[in-house]
């Protein structure tokens, strides 16, 4: 493992850009925690979807948060769970009906302000590559690093495809890519954070990197924050 400082990389960039392989593979490097915030969002999205609720209802998703209890777990070789209401629903938010509703109850400015204290405290409390769409511009402004991560949108569909399949999911490969421009569109259109690079973001487009390629190039622009 490498030597490091208390430090903050955030990691942004559209729906399957491969930003958690990567976030992943560099934190297990350095020794930091690796955050998903999508999966914290995509654990309200299940929720909205279990209480048969429209994720699009701002007033009906409002009703729902004060009474949701989400946590995240670290399991022993350091993967994250999440925990809604002390069920684990690692695997549940994983279905692709609910990255459609985590994308629709993520783009209330409500359900925004709910989830940032828990994502700012583990970065206060941790060295962390955190991952996700609004970590550089609004969750971490301060981050030492800041990557968005890009990759055409016919790599991105591919490797979702296949990355579903390797869960025993199985998906029609038109269907991913419809989903895929869907979140797309959301996340970059909607008036609350929506996805976009921080003035000071470093890009890094994996479309032609391997997946080395790409660990190795996340890396490179840490270890050279870490000596700025
Ligand atoms: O990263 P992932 O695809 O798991 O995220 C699911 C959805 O959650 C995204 O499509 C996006 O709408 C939302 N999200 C967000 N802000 C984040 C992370 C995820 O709005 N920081």
């Amino acid at each position: 493992m490498e030597q490091t400082r208390h430090m903050a990389v955030a990691l942004d960039g559209p729906s399957a850009a491969g930003k958690s392989t990567l976030a992943r593979a560099a934190a297990r490097r350095f020794g930091f925690l690796y955050v998903d915030t999508g999966a914290i969002y995509r654990s309200v999205g299940l929720a909205a979807c279990r209480a048969g609720i429209d994720p699009k209802d701002t007033a009906a998703v409002m009703e729902l948060l004060p009474g949701l209890r989400i946590d995240m777990a670290y399991d022993e070789r350091g993967v994250q769970r999440m925990l809604l209401d002390g069920e684990d629903v690692s695997e549940a938010i994983r279905r692709p009906e609910i990255s459609l509703y985590a994308s629709d109850v993520s783009a209330h400015p409500e359900v925004r302000a709910f989830l940032m204290e828990m994502q700012r405290d583990l970065a206060r409390r941790h060295s962390v590559v955190m991952d996700g769409r609004d970590i550089g511009t609004v969750v971490l402004p301060d981050a030492e690093l800041k990557v968005f991560l890009t990759a055409s949108a016919a790599a991105r569909a591919r490797r979702r495809w296949l990355e579903l399949r390797e869960k025993g999911i199985e998906t029609d490969p038109e269907e991913v890519r419809r989903d895929i421009a869907y979140r797309d569109q959301q996340d970059t259109r909607r008036a609350a954070a929506p996805l976009r690079p921080a003035e000071d973001a470093v890009f890094l487009d994996t479309s032609e990197l391997s997946l080395e390629q790409s660990v190795e190039a996340l890396c490179g622009l840490i270890r050279e924050a870490m000596e700025r």
